[in-house]
């Protein structure tokens, strides 16, 4: 069976002329969409989409890709659902025309085929492709004048936070959630009612609708929580006994032994032994390394907005063009994990479209990362914020000179001491101790000097502060703002909340976000030449 070719008429019917009319002032994407699917999605771009089925072979959709493709498009623009896209389909004009169904009343797609199509785009990367797609057809029309733009490429990177969509709990109620969901499991393996294994299985916590409730404790007394943390931890205890012998082989495969090991993972992460003794549990002091917050999505993670504002979920990035303002490539990080962690994977991408970053913009959050030395050797450039050395009331390495090329330091006082990149520069102690700047420098004890540390890339450092030092360097610090307002954009777009759960099935919202981002962007570029005005 051959894929069927989405073929939208070319001409403009009476209608979609007075639709396109009416559409000149909000929701303005529709007109592009409309006016654009032809060259968005032309043959060979279409022929691309259909190898996502060619790899299985199998299931093949009746409904052309490049028409879902669009949907998938439409439902990022206005933020709805798959059951809302069915629906808008039949019932809302807009969609009708862009998807060339005006005066159908059946939808041309079912919900099932478009999270289908969803699933699809996502194993074969194919939302990279589409995110590409919008940069190839950027180029193609007369949004930008190519030749006056820089040939070299500049961009800049950043992130933000997305909240994820998983529900976080306290560790009392993460634990009976986790637990919940395996005795909900084992009742359905067994045809039992839940309530009928809560109980063989001696976690009778489980029966009222809230665990606090059952523990029905004074949860202001540090004690009566330890008791309650105990109680549960007993009786969850008791339910992996009973299923190791009510359920020996479910228990080591699916999808029990997914619900088990997740309960396993919280309880490592959130228990430990009462050091008061006894055999006891206890809530761990302290929070885990990678702890994981929500039961219904295991890579969300805690994260920092900022020293003292913190959130659950991811972190999105984008890797954006400062000559253009098109996004070129997304990653998205469970919130925890540095910047730097998502640097390869966007150069990766941009790579892909075989482009070279000449210049780099990021914040300090990438700077670490092997993508920043890898531009430089590469003969690019980055362009950000040094960091301020700071050492309280005392000399800070800002006050000491430090030659690269005779890999030296010298200190107010003007003694000079040998570097190595990495490495901690010891001043002698003989020398301190008799030094009259001794108290302005360093609180050392009587027979030690003051160090400086020199870092690995003390030579980006070093340009990096000559940079902030000019007001042309300055400048230049502040073009990456560009992709601070895109990041800000692309939130407003998608939300507070993510609305997929996992690092995957959010990428591909961002990547799509993102795409919509470039039409609307190359469409006001439009705009502002002379593009509608002779359409007009
Ligand atoms: S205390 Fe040591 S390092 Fe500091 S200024 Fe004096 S000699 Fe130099």
């Amino acid at each position: 069976m051959s894929i069927e070719r989405w073929q939208p008429r070319q001409g403009y019917t009476r209608q979609e002329e007075v639709l396109l009319r009416r559409l000149r002032r909000t929701k303005k994407l529709f007109a592009f969409l409309r006016d654009s699917r032809h060259e968005l999605f032309d043959d060979l771009f279409q022929a691309e989409l259909e190898t996502m089925y060619r790899d299985t072979g199998a299931g093949i959709e009746a409904v052309p890709p490049a028409l879902l493709a669009m949907v998938v498009l439409m439902q990022s623009y206005l933020g709805v659902s798959d059951a809302e896209a069915v629906e808008l389909s039949v019932v809302d004009l807009r969609w009708q025309m862009v998807l060339d169904r005006l005066g159908y009343d059946e939808p041309p797609f079912a919900q099932g085929t478009l999270a289908g199509f969803r699933e699809r785009l996502i194993r074969s990367d194919m939302d990279r492709r589409l995110l590409e797609r919008t940069v190839e057809f950027a180029k193609r029309t007369r949004a930008f004048d190519w030749r006056k733009l820089p040939k070299q490429l500049r961009v800049a990177v950043d992130s933000s936070p997305l909240e994820g969509a998983g529900r976080v709990e306290d560790t009392i109620n993460l634990l009976a959630h986790a637990a919940r969901k395996v005795v909900m499991c084992a009742a359905d393996l067994l045809g039992w009612p839940v309530e009928k294994v809560a109980l063989a299985a001696g976690i009778p916590v489980l029966l009222e609708e809230s665990v606090k409730k059952a523990l029905d404790l004074e949860w202001s007394d540090p004690r009566a929580k330890t008791q309650a943390v105990a109680r549960l931890a007993r009786q969850i205890d008791s339910l992996e006994a009973w299923l190791r012998l009510r359920l020996p082989e479910e228990i080591s495969k699916p999808p029990l032994q997914g619900h088990v090991e997740t309960l396993e993972q919280i309880r490592r992460q959130d228990l430990e032994p009462d050091p008061s003794g006894g055999g006891g549990t206890r809530i761990r002091e302290g929070v885990a390394v990678d702890r994981r917050v929500s039961v219904e999505d295991s890579e969300m993670r805690h994260g920092r907005k900022s020293k003292n504002k913190l959130f659950n979920g991811y972190k999105r990035h984008v890797a954006m063009d400062l000559d253009t303002d098109l996004i070129l490539a997304c990653a998205v990080t469970p919130a925890n994990r540095p910047d730097e962690e998502a640097a390869p994977a966007l150069k990766g991408d941009i790579e892909r479209q075989e482009r070279r970053i000449q210049e780099l913009h990021c914040d300090r959050g990438y700077i670490v990362s092997k993508v920043v030395s890898e531009v430089v050797d590469d003969g690019g450039e980055v362009v950000c914020k040094p960091w301020v050395p700071r050492n309280g009331k005392l000399f800070s390495k800002a006050d000491f000179k430090i030659n690269l090329r005779n890999m030296t330091v010298t200190c107010p006082a003007g003694e000079v001491v040998r570097i190595e990149l990495g490495a901690n520069a010891e001043f002698s102690g003989d020398a301190c101790m008799s030094c009259p700047l001794r108290a302005q420098c360093t609180t050392a004890a009587p027979g030690n000097g003051r160090t400086v540390a020199i870092s690995e890339d003390e030579r980006l450092q070093q340009r990096l502060r000559k940079l902030g030092a000019t007001v042309r360097g300055r400048e230049r610090l502040r073009e990456r703002v560009a992709v601070e307002h895109s990041l800000a954009h692309l939130g407003r777009r998608q939300g507070r909340r993510a609305r997929y759960r996992g690092t995957r099935k959010n990428l591909f919202d961002v990547r799509r976000a993102a795409a919509v981002q470039n039409l609307e962007t190359v469409q006001r570029r439009l705009m502002e030449s002379d593009y509608y005005r002779n359409a007009a």
